[in-house]
């Protein structure tokens, strides 16, 4: 069956997207993770199809509302709006904080425990647009301690998507 999306879902698809780019991540770099965990078991695979299935898990809505509570989160640590103590434990994202980890696994459930592993991994190698976020420059105020593990778990869900479509057998 079609998914018939009203207006007001298109526009929070449209809305999430531009969200995830002005926070400095672009969909090229989330399906580059997503080759970079898949490229080993589907020889055929391509950058551009690990991109349209970041897309597919972007339309999910558990996905969209942990995207949108992670960054904004992140965005009040960086106008230093929380109130104490968790302003600083968002800002300076420490590490036994773990909300920014269990929020993402609401994204990495979406599509079953392959997910999980994808996810675990990935969070550990951070290869490309994961080492950037991860480095923190005192100097300017940005605080990526949710987006981070939004972007790995968006990038393990549609590793997992590929795994189940069964396409790239
Ligand atoms: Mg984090």
């Amino acid at each position: 069956m079609m998914d018939l999306r009203t207006e007001e879902r298109q526009a929070l698809d449209e809305y999430i997207i531009k969200k995830i780019e002005d926070r400095g991540v672009s969909l090229q770099q989330i399906g580059e993770l997503t080759y970079f965990l898949q490229e080993k078991y589907y020889k055929d695979l391509t950058v551009d199809d690990c991109v349209h299935n970041v897309k597919a898990v972007l339309l999910k809505r558990e996905v969209q509302n942990a995207i949108l509570t992670g960054i904004q989160l992140d965005e009040l640590a960086e106008k230093g709006m929380l109130d104490f103590p968790l302003q600083d434990m968002i800002a300076k994202d420490y590490s036994l904080y773990g909300i920014d980890e269990i929020l993402a696994f609401s994204i990495v459930n979406v599509y079953g425990s392959i997910g999980f592993t994808n996810f675990g991994y990935i969070d550990k190698v951070k290869p490309g647009i994961l080492r950037e976020l991860d480095i923190k420059d005192d100097s300017k105020s940005v605080c990526h301690t949710f987006l981070d593990d939004l972007i790995g778990a968006v990038a393990a869900a549609a590793a997992s998507r590929i795994a189940h479509s069964g396409k790239f057998d």
